[in-house]
């Protein structure tokens, strides 16, 4: 359901609350014109209200039975925050999770180039252990004269790779006017960084029933990551993944300066699932490892990295894709990581 109005208050219900008392609160703000979030967490009932303050303070929400306590919800981001939904949230593609223990491998080529290239990448990530094959059709490029993705035809190879690997598909989407065919084929739907503050194509994917990527913009902060979640989940999607991808500093020895810190503060602030691209940070294959087992070690709950069978000739961002015969024993490294910090690869 999408909401209208600005959610304000947490109402929590007590450990021992029944059924029917969170029925009771919920029909009290339903007659009310007030919306409501309800999150059934391990610990408690929490509901969430949403709507005009003045409405709610008609309502002796305190007195209700089964109500613990009525807060107000301080954070500005209030519907992806911790506050709403204390309990993890688990992205599920297809069997393949990500979330709340369970580490995703995402894997696969900058951008689809031609069929042989990403099918024989897909092969070797899906061998690997990856859990969702990622892949550009439409590319946000800086420059542009340089290399902008082969679009459509792009994505008819993804659908071919996911027949033959099973491996759902995380492909961007730049323009809200493609946004039926980049459905069609996208099991996850990636907002670039560049476009982490769209807030059209944000409001877009928020209608959109498949879960979305979302990577922080190099300059953006945590909070403005946080707000762009807000947007997509305001429209009644709450599957989002955020990710940290690196940041623009004075810094120039790798592409971006990896805020491995933005994790630790992500996971504390939200429910969300996060993750970390260590490839476009890195700039260059021989960093992505370590920053994999750094990203792994600050808690993300999963990677998404660059892979081609020969990034010599990769038309996008050679230099930091790990060539696909070699994905294996990379795979192999975060697995051994993954499993120290007692989690699973989903
Ligand atoms: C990508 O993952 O394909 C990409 C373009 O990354 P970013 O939006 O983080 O630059
Ligand atoms: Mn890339």
């Amino acid at each position: 359901m999408a909401v209208t109005g600005s959610p304000e208050l947490l109402i929590v219900m007590g450990q021992s609350a029944t059924a029917d008392q969170t029925e009771h609160v919920l029909s009290r703000l339903a007659e009310h014109g007030v919306e409501a979030r309800v999150q059934r967490g391990r610990e408690a009932t929490v509901i969430g209200a949403i709507g005009d303050r003045e409405q709610l303070a008609l309502l002796p929400l305190e007195g209700y039975p089964g109500v613990e306590q009525v807060l107000p919800i301080l954070k500005p981001y209030k519907l992806v925050g911790r506050e709403i939904a204390p309990d993890p949230t688990v992205i599920d593609v297809e069997g393949r999770r990500l979330g709340d223990g369970w580490f995703g491998l995402i894997a696969g080529p900058c951008t689809v180039e031609y069929r042989e290239q990403t099918l024989e990448t897909a092969r070797a990530v899906a061998a690997a252990g990856a859990t969702w094959l990622r892949g550009g059709a439409f590319k946000p490029r800086t420059s542009p004269y340089t290399f902008q993705g082969i679009g459509f035809d792009a994505l008819e190879i993804l659908r071919e790779a996911k027949e033959e690997t099973g491996l759902p598909i995380v492909t961007e989407l730049m323009d809200p006017r493609h946004v039926e065919a980049v459905l069609e084929t996208a099991d996850v739907i990636q907002i670039g960084a560049r476009n982490m503050q769209n807030f059209v194509l944000l409001a877009e994917v928020g209608r959109a029933e498949k879960p979305v990527l979302i990577k922080r913009g190099p300059s953006a902060s945590v909070e403005e990551l946080l707000m762009a979640a807000e947007y997509v989940a305001k429209e009644g999607n709450h599957q989002i993944v955020l990710c940290e991808r690196g940041i623009t500093t004075f810094e120039r020895s790798t592409r971006y300066t990896l805020d491995l810190g933005s994790v630790a503060v992500l996971k504390k602030e939200t429910h969300l699932p996060v993750i970390v691209d260590p490839s476009h940070a890195a700039g260059r294959r021989d960093l992505v490892l370590p920053l994999a087992r750094a990203a792994v070690a600050v808690g993300a709950d999963g990677i998404i990295v660059e892979s081609h069978p020969r990034p010599e000739e990769a038309l996008c961002d050679g230099p930091q894709q790990i060539p696909s015969d070699e994905f294996g024993e990379f795979a192999a490294e975060v697995h051994s990581f993954v499993a120290l910090m007692g989690k699973e690869v989903g």
